[in-house]
Protein backbone atom coordinates (compact mmCIF):
# COMPACT_ATOMS: atom_id res chain seq x y z
CA UNK A 1 0.00 0.00 0.00
CA UNK A 2 1.31 3.40 -1.30
CA UNK A 3 -0.03 6.12 0.95
CA UNK A 4 1.40 6.07 4.19
CA UNK A 5 0.62 9.16 5.43
CA UNK A 6 -2.25 12.07 6.06
CA UNK A 7 -1.47 15.33 5.56
CA UNK A 8 -2.90 18.16 8.47
CA UNK A 9 -3.17 21.67 6.98
CA UNK A 10 -3.39 23.62 10.62
CA UNK A 11 -3.96 27.48 9.62
CA UNK A 12 -3.27 29.20 12.43
CA UNK A 13 -4.13 33.11 14.14
CA UNK A 14 -0.40 33.75 13.72
CA UNK A 15 0.94 30.79 11.74
CA UNK A 16 0.38 28.09 8.94
CA UNK A 17 1.85 24.89 9.69
CA UNK A 18 1.50 21.30 7.71
CA UNK A 19 1.97 17.79 9.88
CA UNK A 20 2.67 14.69 8.34
CA UNK A 21 1.10 11.55 10.18
CA UNK A 22 1.51 7.92 9.88
CA UNK A 23 -0.76 5.09 10.80
CA UNK A 24 0.18 5.59 14.21
CA UNK A 25 -0.58 8.66 14.17
CA UNK A 26 2.71 10.13 14.79
CA UNK A 27 3.86 13.65 13.63
CA UNK A 28 6.86 12.33 11.23
CA UNK A 29 7.65 15.62 10.13
CA UNK A 30 5.97 19.52 10.81
CA UNK A 31 6.75 22.99 9.11
CA UNK A 32 5.38 26.48 10.05
CA UNK A 33 5.15 29.81 8.34
CA UNK A 34 4.03 32.89 10.54
CA UNK A 35 2.07 35.65 8.11
CA UNK A 36 1.93 38.80 9.07
CA UNK A 37 -1.06 40.51 11.57
CA UNK A 38 -2.69 44.01 10.16
CA UNK A 39 -3.89 46.08 12.75
CA UNK A 40 -5.63 49.27 10.77
CA UNK A 41 -7.17 50.82 13.70
CA UNK A 42 -6.94 50.34 17.25
CA UNK A 43 -9.19 46.96 17.90
CA UNK A 44 -9.62 46.07 14.71
CA UNK A 45 -7.30 42.93 13.17
CA UNK A 46 -6.99 41.61 9.57
CA UNK A 47 -4.93 38.96 7.88
CA UNK A 48 -4.52 38.68 4.08
CA UNK A 49 -5.89 35.95 2.40
CA UNK A 50 -3.57 35.18 0.17
CA UNK A 51 -0.60 35.80 2.74
CA UNK A 52 -2.75 32.83 4.56
CA UNK A 53 -2.74 30.10 1.18
CA UNK A 54 0.40 31.28 0.09
CA UNK A 55 2.50 30.25 3.42
CA UNK A 56 -0.32 27.00 4.08
CA UNK A 57 0.67 25.75 0.42
CA UNK A 58 4.56 26.16 1.28
CA UNK A 59 4.43 24.52 4.29
CA UNK A 60 2.76 21.93 2.89
CA UNK A 61 5.02 21.33 0.58
CA UNK A 62 7.99 21.81 2.60
CA UNK A 63 6.78 18.83 5.15
CA UNK A 64 7.13 16.68 1.97
CA UNK A 65 10.39 17.24 1.27
CA UNK A 66 11.57 17.20 5.37
CA UNK A 67 9.82 13.77 5.32
CA UNK A 68 11.66 12.77 2.08
CA UNK A 69 8.34 11.65 0.11
CA UNK A 70 6.27 12.42 -2.86
CA UNK A 71 2.49 13.21 -2.71
CA UNK A 72 1.64 9.72 -3.66
CA UNK A 73 2.21 8.77 -0.49
CA UNK A 74 -0.36 11.20 1.11
CA UNK A 75 -3.56 9.71 1.37
CA UNK A 76 -5.71 12.25 2.16
CA UNK A 77 -5.54 16.20 3.58
CA UNK A 78 -6.96 17.12 6.20
CA UNK A 79 -7.52 21.09 7.00
CA UNK A 80 -8.16 22.57 10.44
CA UNK A 81 -8.02 26.55 11.39
CA UNK A 82 -8.79 29.44 13.13
CA UNK A 83 -12.62 29.71 13.62
CA UNK A 84 -14.42 32.58 12.53
CA UNK A 85 -12.07 34.64 10.67
CA UNK A 86 -14.14 35.96 7.18
CA UNK A 87 -12.99 36.16 3.72
CA UNK A 88 -14.77 37.41 0.91
CA UNK A 89 -13.77 36.62 -2.44
CA UNK A 90 -14.72 37.06 -6.48
CA UNK A 91 -15.65 33.31 -7.63
CA UNK A 92 -14.76 33.53 -11.16
CA UNK A 93 -11.31 35.10 -10.51
CA UNK A 94 -10.32 33.72 -6.55
CA UNK A 95 -8.94 37.06 -5.62
CA UNK A 96 -10.25 38.52 -2.16
CA UNK A 97 -12.10 41.41 -2.17
CA UNK A 98 -10.74 42.62 1.16
CA UNK A 99 -8.50 41.34 3.76
CA UNK A 100 -9.76 38.77 6.06
CA UNK A 101 -11.79 40.45 8.88
CA UNK A 102 -9.93 37.94 12.29
CA UNK A 103 -12.13 36.76 15.12
CA UNK A 104 -10.34 38.71 17.13
CA UNK A 105 -11.53 42.02 15.58
CA UNK A 106 -14.18 44.57 17.20
CA UNK A 107 -14.78 46.36 14.38
CA UNK A 108 -18.87 45.22 14.78
CA UNK A 109 -19.33 45.70 17.93
CA UNK A 110 -21.55 48.90 17.34
CA UNK A 111 -23.57 46.37 14.94
CA UNK A 112 -23.56 43.87 17.67
CA UNK A 113 -25.23 46.21 20.37
CA UNK A 114 -27.50 46.83 17.65
CA UNK A 115 -28.59 43.60 17.16
CA UNK A 116 -29.22 42.92 20.71
CA UNK A 117 -31.03 46.38 21.03
CA UNK A 118 -33.63 44.96 19.02
CA UNK A 119 -33.98 42.03 21.08
CA UNK A 120 -32.33 39.75 19.01
CA UNK A 121 -30.38 37.48 21.27
CA UNK A 122 -33.03 35.00 22.01
CA UNK A 123 -33.16 34.40 18.09
CA UNK A 124 -29.81 34.23 17.60
CA UNK A 125 -29.12 32.15 20.91
CA UNK A 126 -31.95 29.17 19.81
CA UNK A 127 -30.90 28.53 16.44
CA UNK A 128 -26.99 29.42 16.71
CA UNK A 129 -25.74 27.79 19.87
CA UNK A 130 -24.20 31.21 19.99
CA UNK A 131 -24.17 34.74 22.18
CA UNK A 132 -24.52 37.69 19.51
CA UNK A 133 -20.43 39.29 19.56
CA UNK A 134 -18.28 40.47 17.15
CA UNK A 135 -16.29 37.54 17.41
CA UNK A 136 -18.06 35.35 15.50
CA UNK A 137 -18.08 36.02 11.41
CA UNK A 138 -21.82 37.27 10.52
CA UNK A 139 -21.18 40.67 11.20
CA UNK A 140 -18.06 40.53 9.17
CA UNK A 141 -19.58 39.62 6.48
CA UNK A 142 -22.23 42.20 6.53
CA UNK A 143 -19.45 44.61 7.11
CA UNK A 144 -17.75 43.66 3.81
CA UNK A 145 -20.79 43.74 1.99
CA UNK A 146 -21.79 47.50 3.41
CA UNK A 147 -18.03 48.75 3.53
CA UNK A 148 -16.65 47.53 -0.01
CA UNK A 149 -17.78 49.65 -3.35
CA UNK A 150 -20.15 47.07 -4.75
CA UNK A 151 -19.72 44.26 -2.73
CA UNK A 152 -23.67 43.83 -1.85
CA UNK A 153 -24.87 44.11 -5.91
CA UNK A 154 -22.09 41.58 -6.72
CA UNK A 155 -23.33 39.29 -3.38
CA UNK A 156 -26.48 39.18 -4.95
CA UNK A 157 -25.72 38.30 -8.55
CA UNK A 158 -23.58 35.39 -7.23
CA UNK A 159 -20.35 36.91 -8.36
CA UNK A 160 -19.20 36.46 -4.98
CA UNK A 161 -18.58 33.65 -2.11
CA UNK A 162 -18.24 34.11 1.86
CA UNK A 163 -16.12 31.55 3.66
CA UNK A 164 -14.24 30.80 6.78
CA UNK A 165 -10.44 29.52 6.75
CA UNK A 166 -11.23 25.91 5.65
CA UNK A 167 -13.39 27.37 2.74
CA UNK A 168 -11.35 29.80 1.34
CA UNK A 169 -7.98 26.82 1.62
CA UNK A 170 -10.25 24.27 0.28
CA UNK A 171 -11.37 26.84 -2.43
CA UNK A 172 -7.64 27.64 -3.36
CA UNK A 173 -6.82 23.15 -3.21
CA UNK A 174 -9.67 22.13 -5.07
CA UNK A 175 -12.41 25.12 -6.53
CA UNK A 176 -15.11 23.78 -4.64
CA UNK A 177 -16.80 26.01 -2.57
CA UNK A 178 -18.14 24.35 1.13
CA UNK A 179 -17.20 24.35 4.52
CA UNK A 180 -18.32 22.03 7.14
CA UNK A 181 -20.60 22.10 10.01
CA UNK A 182 -17.77 22.82 12.72
CA UNK A 183 -16.77 25.42 10.90
CA UNK A 184 -20.84 26.93 9.82
CA UNK A 185 -21.50 26.96 13.49
CA UNK A 186 -19.08 29.49 14.33
CA UNK A 187 -20.93 32.28 11.78
CA UNK A 188 -24.01 33.37 13.80
CA UNK A 189 -26.23 32.34 10.42
CA UNK A 190 -25.84 28.42 10.98
CA UNK A 191 -29.11 26.74 12.34
CA UNK A 192 -27.50 23.85 14.33
CA UNK A 193 -30.25 22.00 14.95
CA UNK A 194 -31.42 20.95 11.38
CA UNK A 195 -27.62 22.24 9.92
CA UNK A 196 -29.01 24.27 7.05
CA UNK A 197 -27.80 27.80 6.28
CA UNK A 198 -30.59 29.85 8.34
CA UNK A 199 -33.25 32.16 6.63
CA UNK A 200 -34.24 34.44 9.17
CA UNK A 201 -30.41 35.42 10.55
CA UNK A 202 -29.11 35.52 6.32
CA UNK A 203 -31.98 38.60 6.54
CA UNK A 204 -31.43 39.58 9.27
CA UNK A 205 -27.94 40.50 8.98
CA UNK A 206 -28.64 41.22 5.05
CA UNK A 207 -26.40 38.29 4.10
CA UNK A 208 -27.34 37.30 0.54
CA UNK A 209 -27.76 32.78 0.52
CA UNK A 210 -25.80 33.10 -3.09
CA UNK A 211 -22.29 33.70 -1.26
CA UNK A 212 -22.78 30.76 1.43
CA UNK A 213 -20.47 27.46 1.07
CA UNK A 214 -22.19 24.50 1.01
CA UNK A 215 -22.23 22.82 4.48
CA UNK A 216 -21.31 19.30 4.79
CA UNK A 217 -20.08 17.01 7.26
CA UNK A 218 -16.47 17.14 8.31
CA UNK A 219 -14.92 14.12 7.45
CA UNK A 220 -15.70 13.53 3.58
CA UNK A 221 -14.15 13.77 0.37
CA UNK A 222 -14.89 17.49 -0.58
CA UNK A 223 -12.12 17.81 -3.84
CA UNK A 224 -9.23 16.38 -4.88
CA UNK A 225 -5.79 18.76 -5.14
CA UNK A 226 -3.25 18.88 -7.60
CA UNK A 227 -1.85 21.94 -6.03
CA UNK A 228 0.92 19.98 -3.74
CA UNK A 229 1.72 17.70 -6.72
CA UNK A 230 -0.50 14.00 -7.49
CA UNK A 231 -3.77 14.02 -6.56
CA UNK A 232 -4.69 14.42 -3.44
CA UNK A 233 -8.49 14.24 -1.64
CA UNK A 234 -9.17 16.73 1.07
CA UNK A 235 -11.19 14.63 3.09
CA UNK A 236 -11.96 16.93 6.02
CA UNK A 237 -12.53 20.20 7.59
CA UNK A 238 -12.62 21.10 11.02
CA UNK A 239 -12.58 24.26 13.21
CA UNK A 240 -9.15 24.06 15.52
CA UNK A 241 -10.78 23.88 18.78
CA UNK A 242 -13.48 20.84 17.60
CA UNK A 243 -10.25 19.27 15.89
CA UNK A 244 -8.37 19.59 19.27
CA UNK A 245 -11.78 17.50 21.07
CA UNK A 246 -11.60 15.24 18.26
CA UNK A 247 -7.76 14.34 18.37
CA UNK A 248 -8.33 13.86 22.11
CA UNK A 249 -10.52 11.03 20.83
CA UNK A 250 -13.06 12.62 22.65
CA UNK A 251 -15.69 10.95 21.20
CA UNK A 252 -18.45 10.05 23.69
CA UNK A 253 -20.43 12.16 25.37
CA UNK A 254 -19.08 13.92 28.58
CA UNK A 255 -15.55 13.48 27.10
CA UNK A 256 -14.06 16.96 27.92
CA UNK A 257 -10.65 18.59 26.79
CA UNK A 258 -8.76 21.89 28.31
CA UNK A 259 -6.23 23.59 25.66
CA UNK A 260 -4.24 25.59 27.73
CA UNK A 261 -2.44 28.36 25.51
CA UNK A 262 -2.79 32.00 26.11
CA UNK A 263 -6.32 31.59 26.92
CA UNK A 264 -8.04 27.93 27.93
CA UNK A 265 -10.27 26.30 25.50
CA UNK A 266 -12.86 23.78 26.93
CA UNK A 267 -15.09 22.03 24.83
CA UNK A 268 -17.25 18.38 26.17
CA UNK A 269 -18.96 16.43 23.72
CA UNK A 270 -22.64 16.55 24.51
CA UNK A 271 -23.51 13.64 21.70
CA UNK A 272 -26.18 13.80 19.23
CA UNK A 273 -28.18 16.64 21.32
CA UNK A 274 -26.94 20.16 21.30
CA UNK A 275 -27.14 21.20 25.27
CA UNK A 276 -28.28 24.86 25.61
CA UNK A 277 -26.40 26.35 28.84
CA UNK A 278 -28.01 28.13 31.61
CA UNK A 279 -24.55 30.11 32.37
CA UNK A 280 -23.53 31.19 29.03
CA UNK A 281 -21.57 29.00 27.14
CA UNK A 282 -21.97 28.43 24.01
CA UNK A 283 -23.32 25.20 22.28
CA UNK A 284 -21.63 24.71 19.15
CA UNK A 285 -21.53 21.52 16.31
CA UNK A 286 -18.65 18.97 17.45
CA UNK A 287 -18.50 17.66 13.87
CA UNK A 288 -20.52 16.09 11.38
CA UNK A 289 -19.57 12.00 10.54
CA UNK A 290 -20.98 8.83 9.60
CA UNK A 291 -24.21 10.37 8.87
CA UNK A 292 -24.75 11.90 12.76
CA UNK A 293 -23.88 15.69 13.86
CA UNK A 294 -22.20 15.68 17.53
CA UNK A 295 -22.61 18.53 19.26
CA UNK A 296 -20.36 20.22 22.40
CA UNK A 297 -20.13 22.65 25.01
CA UNK A 298 -17.82 25.56 24.46
CA UNK A 299 -16.60 27.78 27.67
CA UNK A 300 -12.79 29.67 27.51
CA UNK A 301 -10.85 31.20 29.79
CA UNK A 302 -9.56 34.88 28.45
CA UNK A 303 -6.52 34.83 30.24
CA UNK A 304 -4.70 31.23 30.82
CA UNK A 305 -1.31 30.89 30.13
CA UNK A 306 -1.07 34.92 29.73
CA UNK A 307 -0.86 34.92 33.50
CA UNK A 308 2.17 33.17 33.23
CA UNK A 309 3.36 36.01 30.41
CA UNK A 310 2.48 38.70 32.90
CA UNK A 311 4.81 37.12 35.81
CA UNK A 312 7.73 36.88 33.45
CA UNK A 313 7.31 40.10 31.23
CA UNK A 314 5.80 42.88 33.95
CA UNK A 315 6.45 41.21 37.52
CA UNK A 316 9.71 39.56 36.19
CA UNK A 317 9.30 37.21 38.88
CA UNK A 318 10.51 34.28 36.14
CA UNK A 319 12.64 33.79 33.65
CA UNK A 320 10.31 31.82 31.31
CA UNK A 321 7.37 30.26 31.15
CA UNK A 322 8.63 26.37 32.22
CA UNK A 323 10.51 28.94 34.86
CA UNK A 324 7.33 29.13 36.62
CA UNK A 325 6.76 25.78 37.94
CA UNK A 326 10.35 25.37 39.59
CA UNK A 327 9.60 28.85 41.64
CA UNK A 328 6.08 27.71 42.58
CA UNK A 329 7.32 23.90 43.56
CA UNK A 330 9.55 26.04 46.35
CA UNK A 331 6.59 25.96 48.37
CA UNK A 332 4.05 23.62 49.67
CA UNK A 333 0.90 25.94 48.43
CA UNK A 334 0.49 29.39 48.45
CA UNK A 335 -0.46 29.80 52.02
CA UNK A 336 -3.60 31.56 51.52
CA UNK A 337 -2.74 33.61 48.70
CA UNK A 338 -5.29 34.05 45.56
CA UNK A 339 -4.52 35.97 42.56
CA UNK A 340 -7.91 36.17 40.03
CA UNK A 341 -6.35 37.39 36.53
CA UNK A 342 -9.00 39.38 35.51
CA UNK A 343 -7.15 41.39 33.43
CA UNK A 344 -10.17 41.64 30.49
CA UNK A 345 -13.40 40.92 33.05
CA UNK A 346 -14.68 37.49 33.65
CA UNK A 347 -15.89 35.02 31.68
CA UNK A 348 -18.29 31.66 32.04
CA UNK A 349 -20.20 31.32 34.16
CA UNK A 350 -19.40 35.10 36.24
CA UNK A 351 -20.12 37.51 32.38
CA UNK A 352 -18.11 40.20 34.16
CA UNK A 353 -16.51 42.12 31.63
CA UNK A 354 -15.73 45.58 34.03
CA UNK A 355 -14.21 43.06 36.49
CA UNK A 356 -11.12 43.41 36.88
CA UNK A 357 -7.97 41.29 38.69
CA UNK A 358 -7.22 41.00 42.41
CA UNK A 359 -4.40 39.40 44.68
CA UNK A 360 -5.85 38.49 48.03
CA UNK A 361 -4.92 36.52 51.34
CA UNK A 362 -1.12 38.58 51.61
CA UNK A 363 0.43 38.32 54.73
CA UNK A 364 4.07 39.61 55.47
CA UNK A 365 5.16 36.06 54.59
CA UNK A 366 4.04 36.00 51.18
CA UNK A 367 6.72 35.85 48.69
CA UNK A 368 7.82 35.67 45.24
CA UNK A 369 6.95 31.69 45.34
CA UNK A 370 3.56 31.91 46.88
CA UNK A 371 2.34 34.81 43.97
CA UNK A 372 3.87 32.78 40.74
CA UNK A 373 2.00 29.33 42.85
CA UNK A 374 -1.35 31.68 43.29
CA UNK A 375 -0.76 32.42 39.07
CA UNK A 376 -0.65 29.07 37.91
CA UNK A 377 -3.25 27.73 40.14
CA UNK A 378 -5.94 30.52 39.21
CA UNK A 379 -5.46 28.59 35.48
CA UNK A 380 -6.61 25.49 37.05
CA UNK A 381 -9.49 27.54 39.22
CA UNK A 382 -11.06 29.41 35.85
CA UNK A 383 -10.69 25.84 34.06
CA UNK A 384 -12.64 24.41 36.87
CA UNK A 385 -15.33 27.09 37.05
CA UNK A 386 -16.38 26.56 33.59
CA UNK A 387 -16.05 22.68 34.33
CA UNK A 388 -18.60 23.14 36.73
CA UNK A 389 -20.51 25.27 34.88
CA UNK A 390 -20.90 22.30 32.03
CA UNK A 391 -21.51 19.78 34.69
CA UNK A 392 -24.80 21.80 35.88
CA UNK A 393 -26.11 22.16 31.88
CA UNK A 394 -25.16 18.57 30.94
CA UNK A 395 -26.85 17.36 34.34
CA UNK A 396 -23.99 15.09 34.66
CA UNK A 397 -20.08 14.49 35.80
CA UNK A 398 -16.98 14.14 33.71
CA UNK A 399 -15.37 11.65 34.45
CA UNK A 400 -11.73 12.74 33.38
CA UNK A 401 -10.00 15.43 31.99
CA UNK A 402 -8.11 15.42 28.46
CA UNK A 403 -5.24 18.01 28.24
CA UNK A 404 -3.25 19.91 25.83
CA UNK A 405 -1.35 23.47 24.80
CA UNK A 406 1.73 24.87 25.77
CA UNK A 407 0.95 25.28 29.27
CA UNK A 408 -0.75 21.75 29.88
CA UNK A 409 3.56 21.27 30.06
CA UNK A 410 3.26 22.12 33.59
CA UNK A 411 3.05 19.23 35.93
CA UNK A 412 2.60 21.47 39.05
CA UNK A 413 -0.65 23.00 37.36
CA UNK A 414 -1.44 19.78 36.44
CA UNK A 415 -1.62 18.25 39.19
CA UNK A 416 -3.54 21.29 41.19
CA UNK A 417 -6.41 20.60 38.01
CA UNK A 418 -6.80 17.07 38.78
CA UNK A 419 -6.86 18.28 42.46
CA UNK A 420 -9.93 20.74 42.10
CA UNK A 421 -11.74 18.55 39.75
CA UNK A 422 -11.06 15.62 41.67
CA UNK A 423 -10.66 13.65 38.54
CA UNK A 424 -7.83 12.39 36.54
CA UNK A 425 -6.17 14.61 34.14
CA UNK A 426 -4.66 12.74 30.90
CA UNK A 427 -2.32 14.59 28.88
CA UNK A 428 -1.59 12.33 25.47
CA UNK A 429 1.89 12.07 24.00
CA UNK A 430 0.82 13.56 20.91
CA UNK A 431 1.17 17.39 21.31
CA UNK A 432 -0.41 17.79 18.43
CA UNK A 433 -4.19 17.53 19.14
CA UNK A 434 -5.41 19.55 16.89
CA UNK A 435 -3.78 18.45 13.44
CA UNK A 436 -4.47 15.25 14.94
CA UNK A 437 -8.17 15.35 14.62
CA UNK A 438 -8.31 16.74 11.37
CA UNK A 439 -5.91 14.01 9.95
CA UNK A 440 -8.21 11.33 12.35
CA UNK A 441 -11.43 12.66 10.15
CA UNK A 442 -9.42 12.67 6.96
CA UNK A 443 -8.30 9.27 7.60
CA UNK A 444 -11.70 7.98 8.73
CA UNK A 445 -13.13 9.55 5.80
CA UNK A 446 -11.02 7.59 3.15
CA UNK A 447 -10.25 4.48 4.92
CA UNK A 448 -6.79 5.08 6.22
CA UNK A 449 -8.39 4.29 9.63
CA UNK A 450 -11.22 1.89 9.93
CA UNK A 451 -12.94 3.59 12.50
CA UNK A 452 -13.12 4.82 15.71
CA UNK A 453 -12.03 2.06 18.17
CA UNK A 454 -8.76 2.16 16.13
CA UNK A 455 -8.44 5.40 16.36
CA UNK A 456 -9.37 5.09 20.25
CA UNK A 457 -6.00 3.06 20.69
CA UNK A 458 -3.83 5.38 19.06
CA UNK A 459 -4.65 8.12 21.79
CA UNK A 460 -2.23 7.11 24.51
CA UNK A 461 -1.74 9.07 27.57
CA UNK A 462 1.74 10.44 28.02
CA UNK A 463 0.88 11.52 32.01
CA UNK A 464 -2.24 10.75 34.37
CA UNK A 465 -2.33 13.32 37.05
CA UNK A 466 -4.48 11.45 39.39
CA UNK A 467 -6.35 13.47 42.50
CA UNK A 468 -4.74 14.01 45.79
CA UNK A 469 -7.36 16.03 47.48
CA UNK A 470 -9.67 14.74 50.37
CA UNK A 471 -13.32 16.78 50.33
CA UNK A 472 -12.40 18.97 52.87
CA UNK A 473 -9.26 20.63 51.27
CA UNK A 474 -11.06 20.67 48.11
CA UNK A 475 -14.00 22.15 49.25
CA UNK A 476 -11.59 24.67 51.58
CA UNK A 477 -9.80 25.30 48.26
CA UNK A 478 -12.76 26.00 45.83
CA UNK A 479 -14.06 28.39 48.85
CA UNK A 480 -11.60 30.52 48.98
CA UNK A 481 -11.25 30.87 45.16
CA UNK A 482 -15.00 31.70 45.31
CA UNK A 483 -14.25 34.58 47.72
CA UNK A 484 -11.76 35.94 45.73
CA UNK A 485 -13.20 36.39 42.85
CA UNK A 486 -16.50 37.69 44.53
CA UNK A 487 -14.11 40.59 45.71
CA UNK A 488 -12.85 41.05 42.59
CA UNK A 489 -16.37 41.52 41.37
CA UNK A 490 -17.29 43.76 44.14
CA UNK A 491 -14.11 46.51 43.81
CA UNK A 492 -15.94 47.75 40.54
CA UNK A 493 -19.49 47.55 42.02
P1 LIG B 1 -1.21 29.85 21.93
O1 LIG B 1 -1.62 28.80 20.95
O2 LIG B 1 -2.35 30.55 22.58
O3 LIG B 1 -0.15 30.79 21.42
P2 LIG B 1 0.41 27.83 23.27
O4 LIG B 1 -0.37 26.56 23.29
O5 LIG B 1 1.59 27.96 22.38
O6 LIG B 1 -0.56 29.08 23.15
O7 LIG B 1 0.89 28.08 24.78
C1 LIG B 1 1.56 29.24 25.12
C2 LIG B 1 1.11 29.74 26.50
O8 LIG B 1 1.42 28.74 27.47
C3 LIG B 1 1.82 31.00 26.91
O9 LIG B 1 0.87 31.89 27.48
C4 LIG B 1 2.82 30.56 27.96
O10 LIG B 1 2.96 31.54 28.97
C5 LIG B 1 2.22 29.30 28.51
N1 LIG B 1 3.22 28.28 28.87
C6 LIG B 1 4.09 27.66 28.05
N2 LIG B 1 4.85 26.78 28.73
C7 LIG B 1 4.45 26.83 30.03
C8 LIG B 1 4.83 26.17 31.23
N3 LIG B 1 5.78 25.25 31.25
N4 LIG B 1 4.17 26.51 32.37
C9 LIG B 1 3.19 27.43 32.36
N5 LIG B 1 2.79 28.08 31.26
C10 LIG B 1 3.40 27.80 30.11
Amino acid sequence: MSARYILALDQGTTSSRSILFDREGKPVAAAQQEFRQYYPRPGWVEHDPMEIWESQLATARAVLEKAGTSPAAVAAIGITNQRETTVVWDRRTGQPIHNAIVWQCRRTTDLCEQLKGQGLEETFRSRTGLVIDAYFSGTKVKWLLDHVPGARERAARGELCFGTIDSWLLYKLTGVHATDYSNASRTLLFNIHDCRWDETLLRRLDVPPEMLPEARPSSQVYGVTTAIGGEIPVASLIGDQQGALFGQAAFDPRDCKNTYGTGCFLLMNTGEKPVASKSGLLTTIGWGLGGKVEYALEGSVFVGGAVVQWLRDELKLIDSAAHSETVAAEVEDTGGVYIVPAFVGLGAPHWDMRARGVIVGLTRGAGRAHLVRAALESIAFQSADVVRTMERDMGAGIPQLRVDGGAAANNLLMQHQANLLNIPVMRGQTIETTALGAAFLAGLAVGFWPGLDALRGIWQPERVFEPQWDATRRQRALAGWDDAVRRCRSQVG
